[in-house]
């Protein structure tokens, strides 16, 4: 995940909830991927380093068990960029281009100029931060799959080239990969301002909950409602474990016989019980500020550990032995 501002639901419904389940059956590596958010971010990099220690904070509160997995910053690995830089040589450019979000992120983000070489080549940099750990799977939204397709493109040309050194990875996806907007809007995300925080305060998550998109075509609360694809009981089937309830409040909002008021107060309520414990965790965890910082460096230098063997691999097999 970069480091590029406050995590929001998006992420634990999308990324974090999953991450968390997988600990149970995978050994798993979860790292910022600091150099990642330069690709896009590099006029403006004063915020990375706070970014990066605030968003630990929310996967550990968030249930990601430093005992477990191994988290750790990109940038603390610097053979992820000797990778890159290897796997850059057999890979054509035009293999790059042809990434669907390398047009469509150029496009949205007029205000950037993305037709830099670091920008061009990030999907090739994560082909290194797969590959370092032979990551047999990697959990993805939907908006990853293009980029662990080419990942495993990039695996075989460089595999054909010198040997069986490195493992091709597979996507796994998380169950919700896009929760929209609070405005109703494709995806919950920081660029649009249509999130919620987990550092939200409880109150706050309520206004923003009340304050959220429904079906538009619903101007009194007894007519007839549409439930799919709104948001608010996207919100509830992601977030609300009481299903007897969700089902309950379909039925009634399908009749035109439950208002708004309701169905968002049970909604803001289920969110706040879901991120109580997250709150209370990153409270605990922000009293002393070295916790989240010796995490990080502990499961950095774990991670290069493995990456140093991973490269002897890759430079016996490229022939660079000296
Ligand atoms: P970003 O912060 O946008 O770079 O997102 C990092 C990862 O978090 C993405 O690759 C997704 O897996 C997940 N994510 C972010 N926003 C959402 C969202 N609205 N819905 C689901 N997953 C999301």
């Amino acid at each position: 995940m970069r480091p590029t501002g406050k995590l929001h639901l998006g992420h634990l419904a999308g990324a974090l909830g999953n991450w968390s389940a997988l600990q149970d059956d995978y050994d798993c590596f979860y790292f910022v991927a600091d150099w990642h958010a330069l690709t896009s971010d590099y006029a403006d990099t004063s915020a990375v380093v706070a970014n990066a220690y605030d968003n630990a904070a929310d996967w550990i509160a968030a249930g990601i068990d430093p005992e477990r997995s191994t988290i750790f910053i990109q940038s603390l690995v610097p053979e992820h960029a000797e990778l890159f830089l290897l796997l850059s040589m057999p890979i054509p450019v035009p293999w790059l281009e042809r990434v669907p979000t390398y047009k469509e992120q150029q496009e949205a983000l007029k205000e950037k100029d993305l037709s830099t070489f670091g920008f061009l080549g990030y999907p090739l940099l994560q082909t290194s931060d797969v590959t370092m750990y032979d990551a047999r799977f990697v959990p993805v939204g939907d908006d990853q799959v293009a980029h662990l397709e080419l990942a495993r493109e990039v695996v075989r040309r460089f595999n054909n080239f010198f040997g069986d050194v490195l493992v091709e990875p597979q996507p796994l996806l998380s169950r919700i990969s896009r929760l929209p907007g609070l405005d109703g809007g494709k995806k919950m995300s920081k660029s649009i301002g249509n999130t919620i925080h987990l550092s939200d305060d409880a109150d706050t998550v309520k206004r923003k909950v009340m304050s959220m998109y429904t079906d538009p075509k619903r101007v009194r609360a007894d007519i007839p409602g549409t439930v799919e694809g709104n948001p608010v009981f996207l919100y509830h089937d992601a977030f609300n474990p009481d299903a007897a309830e969700v089902d309950d409040l379909k039925t009634r909002y399908r009749a035109g016989k439950v208002g708004d008021v309701e169905v968002k107060t049970k909604l803001a309520k289920a969110l706040n019980a879901r991120l109580d414990p997250i709150r209370a965790r990153r409270a605990d965890l922000l009293e002393d500020p070295s916790t989240v910082r010796d995490i990080l460096m502990e499961g950095s230098r774990k991670a290069r550990g493995i990456a140093e063997e991973t490269m002897e691999r890759v430079r016996t097999a490229v022939k660079l032995k000296y």
